[in-house]
């Protein structure tokens, strides 16, 4: 049997709502090609989504270009200037493409570069860090019969004290309390798989941005940016994987009865979980019995989210 290849993304959307889980990876569809395919898509994204897929493009460029670079020595002025300028050029580059978002855009164009210039400044800023690892791919192999694929934003050794840590950049309204992030299991899962794997893992960190740009006043860096360090235990980690490996095989299981898999799960229904949800329309239409063929059709697309089985790339 091929292996269950499910993410950490794929997990929290099964634990937020098994019905959404079944929507996006499960659902049978069409692909563009005419391809008999599994899971939907909204065709237009959220601005949240698309924000913060941008954001998380402009950093992936201003740290591949610095990668190199840092291994050397401490980048120079004229190489930070670069990959800021290839990473501001990504957010103009998607103006141009998607004009009705302008103002949202324009938004993490100042969020950005205020983002860039308070980082190289800061004391223990990008000046400090080596860059070792940007969007790569790893993936843990569970028991013969499960994949972990992941991919962390950064990994980072500190060019000093020689600690290697990982980090997930978060574009939010609002920060994260410390609460948030003690219960957070993410990044706790990527420490705990790339020490499996053989890596030598110190720490993790949030990268936390604030997107809010108001037109009163300018944006405050020091308000709106932390990089904050997670206390990891090694219980937590151990729990952290065991959780997902358990719900896992819950979704695995779900997966080998495709025709069972719409009529077993559940609604989470509730205001906080469907009121965000890009399948509340359907749902409800599924809830009253109603046809959601062309629904599924003119407002959906099969599911692009996923790690390739063969190539082993994120798609
Ligand atoms: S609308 Fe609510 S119950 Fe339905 S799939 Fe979305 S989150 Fe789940």
């Amino acid at each position: 049997m091929a292996p269950s290849i499910i993410s950490h993304s794929e997990v929290d959307q099964f634990l937020a709502c098994e019905r959404r889980h079944y929507y996006a990876f499960g659902k049978p569809t069409i692909d563009e090609d005419g391809n008999p395919a599994t899971g939907l898509e909204p065709k237009n994204v959220s601005d949240g989504l698309f924000r913060g897929n941008a954001g998380h493009l402009a950093l992936e460029t201003y740290y591949k270009h610095l990668a190199p670079h840092s291994i050397k020595g401490v980048p120079s002025d004229e190489v930070f200037a670069e990959a800021k300028k290839l990473a501001l050029a990504t957010v103009t580059g998607a103006m141009a493409t998607n004009p009705e978002r302008m103002d949202m855009l324009l938004g993490l164009h100042v969020v950005l570069n205020a983002y860039f210039d308070y980082w190289l400044n800061d004391s223990n800023g990008d000046r400090n860090w080596q860059f070792l690892a940007v969007e790569t791919e790893f993936r843990e192999v569970i028991d013969g019969d499960i994949e972990f694929p992941f991919k962390p934003d950064l990994i980072k050794r500190h060019r000093y004290n020689g600690r290697v840590v990982v980090v997930d950049h978060k574009f939010l309204a609002n920060l994260y309390t410390p609460q948030e992030i003690a219960i957070q299991p993410q990044l706790a899962k990527y420490v705990g798989a790339l020490r499996n794997l053989g890596y030598e893992v110190d720490d993790a960190e949030y990268d936390l941005v604030c997107h809010r740009v108001l037109k009163t006043k300018p944006y405050d860096s020091a308000q709106s940016l932390r990089r904050i360090p997670l206390k990891l235990t090694k219980k937590r980690i151990e729990t952290s994987l065991e959780e997902q490996h358990s719900v896992v095989r819950s979704i695995a299981l779900f997966k080998s009865e495709p025709e069972i898999w719409a009529q077993e799960v559940r609604r989470a229904a509730n205001s906080y979980n469907c009121k965000h949800c890009s399948f509340l329309n359907m749902c409800v239409a599924d809830l009253n019995g109603e046809d959601t063929s062309v629904m599924a059709r003119y407002e959906f697309r099969a599911n692009t989210y996923g790690y390739d089985k063969k190539n082993e790339v994120e798609v």
